[in-house]
């Protein structure tokens, strides 16, 4: 445990970035003259008495949404971010991340040095010393040396024995790494983001057999969000943040929204009413009401007939076992209120039941996903303007076949992967994954393995460059070549270019052109997988680009605008027909799983209740940047908006529980659970369930720089580890424990 920096650096940090920032802006009013032309590839040499400026479009990827976005590069130095007109995905705005791009773009941790190769003998794990740990050799030998290095290992390894860690990516450079994947016979592929969505995602898959279902927030009347922090974390962010701004202000009818979480979040705050739940009772609840709305036939017996199968199985497990008096002690929710929400629910059309992060990490988060999703079909809000919708996908150019299996693996395999010496090469591609995992020491053990071949692709220093091997450093992606696929959310397909506004600096390369470097050399040649551009390795990302969505628009159209927008989505409410379509399951139609649900009701804890009597769940601020990285001070000034409080985290603590365990606001306390022990400032209010605690996600750094290291600390340490029975997400908020004055 660090000691955390003190609250006079704190304040003098702060006031430097306010006159930073108030004189940057000085300067850009007084000076700035609009010049015509700007070359986006030169490195923009400012010459005296000559300013250059332009809005280069591209997008965002701070976060998943991967909003578009404009970037003004004055003097060939990026100097502002904002949304893109061109997408009405967000009507043009962005979120308050979207600004740190520019502090991505120019962290002072960045690689500077070419590729990286670790010296014999140095110990991996800790805290990062490029000097100490790694050979520098000029940048240009180093790239073909470092290359020829992890192809030979990839080559002596079987492809069962290789991992890749996808953290956050482009979409383009994720349809890439699948296709290095496949090339190279490697399945065992897990994406981070499953951390957050696979349960969820499985849930609802069991349901209609799709994975693109998202919430059409814009034409909702009737908005209940079962852990949902809507406007801090669900995705698509910006989308939300834009379409809470409709639905809440700019319509003549507003739509009531109602947060059903244990804390007192952003989006309950802003919300009509906040129902304090149990955690882990989210889907019981949704049962709850579903029982309700069965019983009192308030639902959508038309859409129920012709497009669902299991409902009468459905029906008789709902009024045997789940009425709201059976289920008030677990769900912690008074009957009334489940009753009169259930029946708002039913009467309220179009009406969305949004499972959030936070109802789904559990041992049975994806069975409380799926109960949580049949409320929308009880009230026929499938495919229905105003519920949930089917995002459609930009047509883009096939790739090429690539003989390889599917690669895809859950958390869980991949946990039982690292953890069990089951694989000999791992590589991380923009990856953090080490801060992101519950019981971090023992995967801190796993890494550190001396015979385990870590390759780290990333544009900066984080805590998983500390078990690197070999650091191969790719450019931000305000420096690359991509193209990105809207989230669900609009319905409609839209792409969005990524072009580099600047760069790439520091001799770092596009993901794009390390992936085809490396296939080639693992294969002599380039493969046919990879063989649809010049061949040029360095262009590979831009042609690639090109390439898939050539039969979208234009190259240079896509270019100057950043955008493709397809057709106007159609509803099946409006089509039935289109059901037909829809439901990918062995029914053809919606399906009520009654033999999972059940599952709802058992609700684990890691932990012995007499020993660790509250419980713990966490939750990711607005400004949690989601690539791993939290080096930058804009995110962290602001990083907890709903305390007002920057560069720390707290322990929300309801304020009955503080007073019975003798803690007062701002006390720093002990929070232990039995896998260890992390210090943090108590904050003591009623926006807690009485037993639990909360706190949020993105600090205890020890390896990104100094704007990150040292401040706060990582609740994921003292989660235990456990998976969700259907994906094998991890169960993150199944973690007993206690907390005493430090
Ligand atoms: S929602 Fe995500 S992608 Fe969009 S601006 Fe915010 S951080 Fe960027």
């Amino acid at each position: 445990m660090r000691e955390k920096r003190s609250e006079g650096f704190t304040v003098s940090r702060r006031t430097f970035l306010g006159l930073s920032a108030g004189a940057a802006a000085a300067a850009t009013a007084a000076y700035v003259i609009k010049w015509p032309h700007f070359d986006l590839g030169g490195a923009a040499e400012a010459t005296e008495g000559v300013i250059t400026e332009e809005w280069v479009p591209t997008s965002c990827l701070n976060c998943p949404t991967r909003c578009a976005v404009k970037v003004r590069v004055v003097n060939g130095k990026a100097v502002r971010i904002i949304g893109s007109t061109e997408s009405d995905y967000s009507g043009g705005k962005t979120c308050p991340r979207s600004h740190v791009g520019l502090q991505v773009l120019y962290n002072p941790e960045r690689f500077t040095r070419g590729p990286l190769i670790r010296k014999a003998g140095s110990a991996k794990g800790g805290v990062v010393d490029l000097e100490r740990d790694f050979e520098s050799p000029p940048a240009h030998l180093l790239w073909p040396e470092a290359i020829s290095q992890v192809a030979a290992r990839l080559k002596k390894t079987a492809p069962e024995k290789v991992l890749i860690i996808e953290g956050l990516n482009s979409t383009s450079n994720s349809d890439l790494i699948c296709q290095f994947a496949r090339t190279c016979s490697i399945v065992n592929l897990f994406p981070e983001d499953a951390l957050e969505t696979g349960a969820d995602r499985l849930g609802k898959k069991m349901a209609d057999g799709r994975l693109n279902s998202g919430y059409d927030l814009e034409n909702s009347n009737y908005i209940l969000a079962f852990g949902a922090s809507i406007l801090e974390s669900e995705r698509p962010l910006a989308r939300n943040l834009r379409m809470w701004g409709k639905i809440r202000r700019e319509r003549p009818n507003q739509a009531k929204v109602v947060v059903i979480d244990p804390r007192y979040s952003v989006t309950a705050a802003k919300a009509d009413e906040w129902i304090p739940v149990n955690p882990g009772a989210e889907g019981a609840l949704a049962m709850a009401m579903a029982h309700v709305i069965v019983d009192e036939g308030l639902y959508d017996a038309d859409f129920i007939e012709n497009w669902t199968s299991g409902f009468d199985q459905y029906r008789a497990l709902l009024l045997s076992d789940f009425s709201p008096e059976a289920l008030a002690d677990m769900t912690g929710v008074d009957t009334s209120v489940v009753r009169r929400l259930a029946r708002e629910f039913a009467a309220s059309k179009p009406a969305i039941a949004w499972s959030g992060i936070g109802a789904t990490r559990w041992p049975h988060g994806g069975q409380a996903s799926h109960a949580i999703f049949c409320l929308n079909a009880l009230v026929g809000s499938i495919d229905a303007p105003g519920g949930v919708l089917y995002q459609e996908s930009p047509p883009y150019q096939d790739m090429p076949p690539a003989t390889g299996a599917e690669p895809g693996i859950s958390f869980r395999e991949a946990a039982n992967l690292v953890l069990n010496g089951g694989v000999d090469v791992i590589i991380g591609v923009n990856s953090n994954l080490i801060m992101a995992v519950p019981q971090k020491a023992d995967w801190d053990e796993a890494l550190k393995r001396e015979d385990l071949y870590y390759v780290h692709i990333g544009p900066a220093v984080n805590e998983m460059v500390a078990y690197a091997d070999v650091v191969l450093p790719s450019a931000t992606y305000l420096e690359e070549w991509a193209y990105e696929t809207a989230l669900p959310g609009s319905g409609y397909a839209e792409a969005r270019i990524k072009q580099p506004v600047v760069g790439p600096l520091h001799s770092s390369r596009q993901v794009g052109w390390i992936l085809f470097d490396l296939v080639k050399e693992i294969h002599g040649e380039t493969p046919a997988s990879f063989d649809i551009t010049s061949g040029d390795a360095q262009t590979f990302a831009e042609e690639f680009v090109k390439y898939r969505t050539e039969p979208l628009i234009d190259w240079g159209e896509f270019k100057k605008k950043g955008v493709w927008v397809g057709q106007a989505y159609e509803y099946a409410k409006d089509n039935p027909a289109k059901y037909n379509e829809i439901f990918q399951t062995g029914s053809g139609k919606f399906e009520f799983r009654s033999d999972d649900l059940p599952d709802v009701l058992t609700v684990q804890f890691s932990g012995d209740a007499s020993r660790y009597p509250l419980k713990l769940v966490t939750y990711s601020p607005v400004l949690d940047v989601k690539d791993g990285n939290q080096n930058y001070p804009w995110a962290q000034e602001i990083f907890l908006v709903m305390h007002g409080y920057g560069w720390d985290i707290l322990v929300e603590i309801n304020a009955e529980t503080a007073r019975d365990l003798g803690i007062s606001d701002r006390d720093m306390v002990w929070v232990e659970s039995e896998v260890g022990r992390i210090k943090a400032r108590a904050r003591v209010f009623e926006g807690m369930v009485p037993g639990v605690v909360a706190m949020a996600v993105g600090q205890g750094h020890y390896a990104c720089g100094k704007w990150a290291d040292d401040i706060g600390v990582n609740p994921n340490e003292i989660i235990a580890l456990d998976y969700d029975s259907l994906s094998g997400q991890a169960a993150f908020h199944a973690t007993r424990v206690k907390v005493y004055k430090a």
